[in-house]
C-alpha cells in the first residue's frame, strides 16, 4: 500500500508512530506486542488486535512479541495458550523468537513489587475483600484511606514476603499501591498489585503463592520487552493513568506508550470470550470451532482464508469511536478472496434425477472443465457425463412463469460444459412428486452453440450418476437473531433455531471425494465450500458453507 492510496481507512496509530519516529527520541525500533490471556480461544476481535500490532511492526522495520498474560492461574491453561499460537500463525503472523509470557516476569515483578514498598509506593492490606470496595468509594464519593496505609516499609515489606512464602490463606492480605483514595479516577484508588493465590499455574507451578494483577504487570512487561507502542482497546483508557504511574515509580528500562483503540464487534453475533465459553459449556454450539462462532478456529472450519480475515480488518480501519460492524462486511471480504482463489465444482444439494433417454446406456465421455473460469493456471479436471445426471430439484418447474430459463416441459437448457437437453417427460410417485425428468440431448451442442441458431439462455449445474460421490453439507445461518445479541438481558434467548442445516445425500462431482479438508471450492452457483477439517473423508465427503455466492440467483461466468 502506498501512501497515496486513498482507498484505506486512516489509522491514527500510525500517526502517532511516524510523529514519534520524526522526533527522532524513541532511541529504539518500533514495538508493538499482542497479549492474550490464555483463558479462551481467539475471536475476530483478537484478529484486529493481531492484525494490527503484527502490521504496525512490519510496516516500521520493528517487531511484535506474543506475551501470554497469564497471571490468573485459575482460568488459564496449556490448551488455550497452544490454541492462541496456532491461531496466530494461521492467520499469517510470525512473533519474535519464542513467545513470552507475563509469567516469565515474576520473579522481576516481585523485585519491582519490592521497589515499590521500599519508596513507600505500596503497602499490605489486610482488609477483607468487602472491605476494600466499601472503602474505594463511588464514582460521586471519594474514597477512604484504609488503616494498613500508615504501616511502616520495613512492616510492609516482611509481610509482602510472608504473602509470597504462602504462610497466609487467600484473601487474608493483598499488595495495593499507595496512590490516592481520593482520585476521581477510581484505578487510582490505591488498586491492589498482588493477591494470594494457592492455585497451581501451568506454567509455574506451585512455586508462587501470591500473582500480580493485570494493570502492574501489562505496564512491567510491556517496559522490559522494550515496547513503544502498547495498542490496546478503549476499555483500558481509564486504565492509562495507572500504566503510567507504576512506569514512573520504578527503575525499568523505558516507558512505553499506551494507545487505545475500538474494540472489534460484529452484528448478529457475540465477541465475548466469556460468553463464547457459555455457548460451548451449555452445548448451543458443537465446540470452539463449530463454524457459526466468530471464533478463529470456527471461521477457519468455516473455510474463511486467513487473507480475508486480514482485509477486513484493514478495511475496517483503526478508530476511537466504537460501532458495531456489519458481518456482510467480512462476507464481502471472504468472496473477494475466494472469488480468486476457490476452484469451481459441481454439487447438487438437492438433486432430482436427469435420463436423457436418446444417450447410450453405457456410454460415458469424459469432459475437460476449467478449474477458474477467469485463470487457467488454477488447472483443469475431468468431469465425467453419462446417461443419468442430477440436477438441483430448484432448476425444474412444471409450471414455469414466461422467463423462465431453466427447466421446464418441453423447454431446453444447457447443462454446464455438456449438451443441451430438453425435458420430454415428468415422472411422478403415486402422491404427484416429480421423482425423475425424461429428457433427451442434442450431440451437436458438447460444449458448442446449437448449429441452427437457436438461443438457449439458461445453463445449469449437474453431476453424473455414475461417478457422483454422496456427502453432506452443513447451511450456516447467522447464530443469532437480534443484531446485537450482547446488549440482551439474556443472549441466550436470542440463538437463531435455524443456524444450522444439514443437507444428507448431496450428490457431489466425483472430484471432491479427494478433496483436501480445509480446501475450499465455489460449488458453481451455488455458494463457496470448504472440506471439513474434522470430517471430510473420501469415504465420508463432508462440506460446511463458507458463504452464499453474491446473489442467491448468480448468473453463470462463461465457459
Ligand atoms: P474478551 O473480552 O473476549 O474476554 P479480552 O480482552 O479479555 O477479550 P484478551 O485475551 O485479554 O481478551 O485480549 C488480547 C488482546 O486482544 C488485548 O489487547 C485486547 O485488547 C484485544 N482484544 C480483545 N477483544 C478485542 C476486540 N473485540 N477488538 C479488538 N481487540 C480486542
Ligand atoms: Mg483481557
Amino acid at each position: 500500500m502506498n501512501e497515496a492510496d486513498t482507498t484505506r481507512p486512516s489509522n491514527f496509530i500510525h500517526n502517532i508512530i511516524e510523529d514519534d519516529l520524526a522526533k527522532g527520541e524513541l532511541g529504539r525500533v518500533i514495538a508493538t506486542r499482542f497479549p492474550p490471556e490464555p483463558n479462551g480461544y481467539l475471536h475476530i476481535g483478537h484478529a484486529k488486535s493481531i492484525c494490527l500490532n503484527f502490521s504496525t511492526a512490519a510496516k516500521y522495520d520493528g517487531f511484535c512479541n506474543l506475551r501470554f498474560d497469564d497471571t490468573n492461574p485459575d482460568k488459564e491453561s496449556l490448551e488455550f495458550q497452544e490454541a492462541i499460537k496456532a491461531d496466530v500463525e494461521w492467520l499469517g503472523y510470525q512473533w519474535r523468537d519464542e513467545p513470552l509470557h507475563a509469567s516469565d516476569y515474576f520473579d522481576q515483578l516481585f523485585e519491582f513489587a519490592k521497589q515499590l514498598i521500599k519508596r513507600d509506593k505500596a503497602y499490605v492490606d489486610d482488609l477483607s475483600p468487602e472491605e476494600i470496595r466499601e472503602y474505594r468509594g463511588t464514582l460521586t464519593t471519594p474514597g477512604r484511606d484504609s488503616p494498613a496505609r500508615a504501616r511502616s516499609s520495613e512492616e510492609n515489606l516482611q509481610l509482602f514476603e510472608r504473602m509470597a512464602n504462602g504462610e497466609f490463606e487467600e484473601g487474608q492480605y493483598v499488595l495495593r499501591a499507595k496512590i490516592d483514595m481520593a482520585s476521581p479516577n477510581i484505578n487510582m484508588r490505591d488498586p491492589t498489585i498482588y493477591r494470594i493465590r494457592k492455585s497451581s499455574h501451568h506454567r509455574t507451578g506451585n512455586k508462587w503463592h501470591i500473582y500480580p494483577m493485570y494493570d502492574y504487570t501489562h505496564c512491567v512487561s510491556d517496559a522490559l520487552e522494550l515496547i513503544t507502542h502498547s495498542l490496546c482497546t478503549l476499555e483500558f483508557e481509564d486504565h492509562r493513568p495507572l500504566y503510567d504511574w507504576f512506569l514512573e515509580q520504578l527503575d525499568v528500562p523505558c516507558h512505553p506508550q499506551q494507545i487505545e483503540f475500538a474494540r472489534l464487534e460484529l452484528d448478529y453475533t457475540i465477541t465475548s470470550k466469556r460468553k463464547l465459553q457459555q455457548l460451548v459449556a451449555d452445548k448451543h454450539v458443537e465446540g470452539w470451532d463449530d463454524p457459526r462462532l466468530p471464533t478463529l478456529q470456527g471461521l477457519r472450519r468455516r473455510g474463511y482464508p486467513p487473507a480475508a480475515i486480514r482485509e477486513f480488518c484493514d478495511r475496517v480501519g483503526v478508530t476511537k469511536k466504537s460501532t458495531i460492524i456489519e458481518t456482510a462486511a467480512l462476507e464481502t471480504c471472504v468472496r473477494d478472496v475466494l472469488d480468486k482463489t476457490a476452484k469451481r465444482a459441481m454439487a447438487v444439494l438437492d438433486p432430482i434425477k436427469i435420463v436423457i433417454t436418446d444417450y447410450a446406456q453405457d456410454k460415458t465421455e469424459i469432459i475437460n472443465a476449467k478449474n477458474h473460469p477467469k485463470d487457467e493456471s488454477m488447472g483443469r479436471r475431468e468431469l465425467s457425463f453419462g446417461r443419468e445426471v442430477f440436477i438441483e430439484r430448484s432448476d425444474f418447474m412444471e409450471d414455469p412463469p414466461a422467463k423462465y430459463f431453466r427447466l421446464a416441459p418441453g423447454k431446453e437448457v444447457r447443462l454446464r460444459y455438456a449438451y443441451i437437453i430438453k425435458c420430454e417427460k415428468v415422472i411422478k410417485n403415486e402422491h404427484g412428486d416429480v421423482v425423475e425428468l425424461h429428457c433427451t440431448h442434442d450431440p451437436s451442442t458438447l460444449g458448442k452453440k446449437p448449429a441452427d441458431g437457436r438461443k438457449v439462455k439458461g445453463i445449469i449445474h449437474w453431476v453424473d450418476a455414475k461417478t457422483a460421490v454422496e456427502g453432506s453439507v452443513r447451511l450456516y445461518d447467522r447464530l443469532f437473531n437480534t443484531e446485537n445479541p450482547a446488549a440482551a438481558a439474556d443472549f441466550t434467548q436470542h440463538l437463531n433455531p435455524d443456524s444450522l442445516e444439514v443437507i444428507e445425500g448431496a450428490k457431489l462431482e466425483a472430484s471432491l471425494g479427494a478433496a483436501t479438508p480445509e480446501t475450499v471450492f465455489q460449488f458453481e452457483r451455488v455458494g463457496y465450500f470448504c472440506a471439513d477439517r474434522k470430517s471430510h473423508t473420501a469415504e465420508t465427503p463432508t462440506f460446511n458453507r463458507t458463504a452464499t455466492l453474491r446473489d442467491t440467483w448468480a448468473k453463470l461466468e462463461s465457459n
